[in-house]
């Protein structure tokens, strides 16, 4: 969805992170199932995005020669020390757990007024049945873990010769009514740039959903997937393998968009990241 430049978000200081202990394997299950059941239901409030982020950003430096990485928890409050349960499993080899905290810092997100049409904000009965379904279908998509790495090296801006994206985490006010905050970077464009892949993968998903309009979405693989939205154009099929920077579709406005431009978003274990931290880590090549 469009936005227009905001700040970048203040406080962006790296999580403090203590040491992981050791801990048996065997009642992995139970304990993932207990971490989940305590802060699944923790409400989404002010901190919950950055907690996303920088949880994240930690564990793809994580994932990087170490296997395969698990979490469960996936919804922490900012500013408290929390249980973090972690899998580690390596191919041939048993799961191993362990255990340790993190503290999660809150970091402030812009506020973003936008006005759009009547229609595209208060939703006619069915055009919000087929608007749910196809966020459905999205989380549905998400939640699948392909259990390995099809990327390499380091992610790659999804447009060239424009400058960053901006918006992720904005809390938006469409036509006075809060809405959900924005989960993904907006890169302006001109209708008809090229959109490439940020790094290898398959493709997931190519549709034209209401509120993403024509959309691709990338599965890089252990739970990780990039998304590009309104789309004017698409080049690749379901299921067709992707280098990075291989060229997706171009820019457009399809979908609720004030304008062409391109809403880059990353997914990992269904849980929204910040595509810039994606595209700062210093994975080798
Ligand atoms: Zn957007």
């Amino acid at each position: 969805m469009n936005t227009r430049i905001s700040p970048r978000p203040k406080n962006e200081t790296p999580p403090v992170q203590t040491p992981f202990s050791s801990a048996p394997a065997q009642d992995l299950h139970t304990r993932l199932n207990q971490a989940k059941a305590k802060l699944g239901h923790a409400k989404a409030r002010e901190g919950v995005l950055s907690t996303t982020i920088q949880r994240y950003d930690t564990r793809l430096r994580e994932l990087e020669g170490q296997g395969y990485v698990a979490h469960a928890v996936r919804r922490v409050r900012a500013e408290r020390e929390q249980s973090l349960f972690r899998t580690v499993v390596e191919k041939g080899q048993e799961p191993q757990t362990a255990q340790g905290a993190l503290r999660v810092q809150r970091r402030q997100f812009s506020v973003e007024r936008l006005s759009l049409p009547k229609g595209m904000v208060d939703l006619d009965p069915e055009t919000e049945r087929r608007a749910n379904d196809e966020s459905k279908r999205l989380a549905t998509v998400y939640r699948l873990i392909t259990p390995e790495r099809l990327w390499r090296g380091k992610f790659t801006k999804p447009v060239g010769m424009v400058g960053e994206g901006t918006g992720f985490g904005a809390r938006r006010v469409i036509n006075g009514q809060p809405r959900s905050p924005h989960g993904g970077s907006d890169y302006s464009a001109p209708r008809g740039t090229p959109v490439v892949a940020a790094n290898g993968g398959r493709v997931a998903l190519v549709a034209d959903f209401f509120f993403p309009g024509r959309l691709v979405i990338v599965d890089h693989g252990l739970g990780l997937y990039t998304l590009y939205f309104h789309l004017d154009t698409i080049v690749v099929a379901e299921a067709q393998r992707v280098e990075r920077g291989q060229p997706l579709g171009t820019v457009g406005a399809t979908g609720r968009a004030t304008g062409p431009h391109l809403h880059f978003g990353a997914q990992m274990r269904a849980a929204r990241v910040d595509p810039a931290t994606l595209l700062g880590l210093g994975f080798l090549d």
